[in-house]
């Protein structure tokens, strides 16, 4: 008793007593640079199993843009013994930034220090003809920003990849404070489709659809950076220059400041949300009617768009012939790099 209010100043780990990096309040822990490490781990595999997002056996193709979230997951993925491979979709934002360029130098980087890994490779330019930004000038969508097309490209690219190449589930590394920023906004939208489908794990509801997990959306984003800083991970730090001003950055910042006021909100508001949905305490439903699925005459993918997916109809018009139409779409290439 009484033997220092004033040693304990700082932090000590729960562990081993040493200083800690890093406290948790809403886990009460506080850890050295060591045991973060092992407990980010555990953790990630403690979600894994929680959500039943896949098994040993399972073949994992991860979504990698080069940025601390998805070199993490990939380096945490590897470390639990998981057969992970890495897939890079080159979006050619370069235009005075050297963005997409900074970022296969990032997992270039990463790979060199860890050998026996596998990059799967596609380059918007190769593939399709036209950089992301190029694309969506030339198909005007998205005033001025090229996020839409960005989205819907990668989602469509990441999809081809994981079914064309055998792989069983595709991993992303969206955190806690991603998953928040979605769900408080689709909250306030009342958007119950969103919300019925917003999950830890999205299942293939259809043979043409890979199913998708996030292992590290129980992670705050600054959790997932420390990890990163403490394992040495070099990984590209800007944000994508088309991302400033975007609306999830603003539903982030509400949150930031709820969290100051309210440590742990985030992670409450997210997790008890699943909760309460897992125990049928909450549930949402489609729109009747509105979602089906149905093949895209062209590429096959399903699509709630119709004849035609938003992907394919950057390059098909609608008074094309058939014949014509799918000539028109050009073929994905994938490279692979191995380390
Ligand atoms: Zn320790
Ligand atoms: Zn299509």
């Amino acid at each position: 008793m009484g033997e220092g209010r004033r040693h304990h100043r700082v932090p000590r780990c729960k562990r081993c007593g040493q200083p800690a990096v890093i406290f948790m309040r809403q886990h009460r822990l506080a850890l050295c640079e060591t045991h973060y490490q092992e407990w980010f781990v555990n953790y990630t595999q403690r979600t894994i199993e929680k959500y039943h997002m896949f098994r040993p056996e399972h073949r994992i193709l991860v979504a990698v843009s080069g940025g601390k979230d998805s070199l993490a997951l990939w380096d945490v993925l590897t470390q639990l013994g998981y057969k992970a491979d890495g897939l890079y979709i080159g979006l050619g934002i370069d235009e005075g930034t050297r963005y997409s360029e900074l970022s296969l130098e990032a997992i270039r980087g990463f790979m060199a220090e860890r050998p026996g890994l596998r990059l799967n490779i596609v380059d918007m330019k190769e593939s399709y003809g036209e950089t992301i930004p190029e694309l969506a000038r030339r198909t005007r969508r998205g005033r001025g920003k090229p996020c839409s097309v960005c989205g819907l490209s990668k989602r469509h690219i990441m999809n081809e990849v994981a079914l064309r190449e055998g792989y069983d589930v595709l991993a992303t590394g969206h955190n806690l404070d991603d998953e928040a920023a979605v769900l408080f906004q689709n909250t306030l939208h009342w958007q119950t489709g969103y919300l019925a489908r917003q999950s830890p794990v999205l299942e293939a509801t259809h043979p043409g659809l890979v199913r998708k997990v996030k292992p590290f959306c129980r992670f705050y984003e600054r959790e997932v950076a420390a990890y990163a800083i403490v394992r040495g991970i070099e990984y590209q730090y800007d944000e994508c220059p088309f991302s400033v001003g975007a609306t999830t950055i603003y539903y982030k910042e509400l949150l930031n400041r709820l969290e100051r006021q309210s440590p742990g909100s985030k992670f409450q508001f997210y997790t008890q949300f699943l909760n309460a949905k897992k125990k049928g305490l909450i549930t949402f439903h489609e729109p009747e009617g509105e979602v089906v699925l149905r093949p895209c005459r062209i590429c096959g993918q399903p699509t709630t768009a119709g004849e035609i997916c938003a992907f394919c109809r950057m390059w098909v018009r609608p008074d094309m012939d058939p014949e014509e139409a799918k000539k028109v779409v050009p073929t994905l290439k994938l490279r692979v790099e191995t380390s």
